[in-house]
């Protein structure tokens, strides 16, 4: 059934890739395993998923033993710094940095262990409140600030859209989001690229890939909903 659920979401980007003539081969499918259990990521790994989003270090932790090697951990939640040291060497890409501080954590403990992590900043465009994510001008000043820390590679943008009904009202978040990254890419800032576009979930991401998404990051429409009662 989750092999189903999996089968499905990639028909819908094939679909939404077509709509607009892209090459589907160009959007990776972040399945977002977070408080789901380790026997239904298998399922979803025998499917063929080989990319997982977590939003908790813990949870990285308490999986990546249990699952086989290769899948590429994705770190898309908001991240202490005192946690960096555990994912560091774990994760495939870390989708949430929003402050300088924070990319010199992953600095220093990416030069430690004697890797380099891939990042992407996460941008508020809505500018909700209640959001993690830089305003869309902090973006290249941060951009710039991070190009000249060895350990750390800017890959690209990430962006949690508002909770709406209608996936439409989403379209024009992202295409700001896909213009910033336009704009930063023709800079050619050194040691920098814009090659990700993390945005669209399961209530928008056919919009998302319409816009340029390049990761979307789907977890109900993989994993069904989320129970969270145990954690009250
Ligand atoms: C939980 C989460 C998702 C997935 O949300 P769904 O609506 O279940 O697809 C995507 N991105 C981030 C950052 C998340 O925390």
């Amino acid at each position: 059934m989750l092999a189903d659920n999996y089968r499905q979401v990639l028909n819908n980007i094939q679909d939404a890739c077509q709509a607009v003539g892209r090459d589907p081969k160009e959007v990776t499918l972040v399945a977002v395993s977070k408080t789901k259990p380790v026997e239904m990521l298998q399922q979803v790994y025998d499917a063929g998923a080989r990319v997982f989003g977590e939003n908790k270090v813990q949870e990285i932790m308490d999986k990546y033993d249990h699952l086989p090697g290769d899948i590429r951990w994705q770190m898309i939640g908001h991240l202490q710094r005192n946690k960096v040291k555990y994912i560091v060497d774990k994760v495939d890409m870390i989708h949430s940095v929003d402050s300088y501080r924070l990319a010199q954590t992953i600095e220093t403990e990416a030069a430690k262990k004697n890797v380099t992590v891939s990042v992407l900043l996460e941008v508020n465009v809505a500018e909700e409140e209640s959001k993690f994510g830089l305003k869309m001008d902090e973006v290249l000043p941060l951009v710039q600030q991070i190009s000249e820390l060895p350990h750390v590679q800017v890959k690209g943008l990430m962006t949690i859209a508002p909770f709406v009904s209608n996936p439409e009202d989403n379209r024009e978040i992202f295409r700001k989001l896909k213009k910033l990254s336009v704009d930063i890419e023709a800079k050619n800032i050194n040691n920098t690229t814009m090659s990700v576009l993390s945005m669209g979930m399961t209530g928008d991401y056919m919009v998302a890939v319409q816009e340029g998404a390049t990761m979307v990051r789907v977890g109900t429409g993989i994993f069904g909903e989320r129970d969270y009662s145990a954690d009250k």
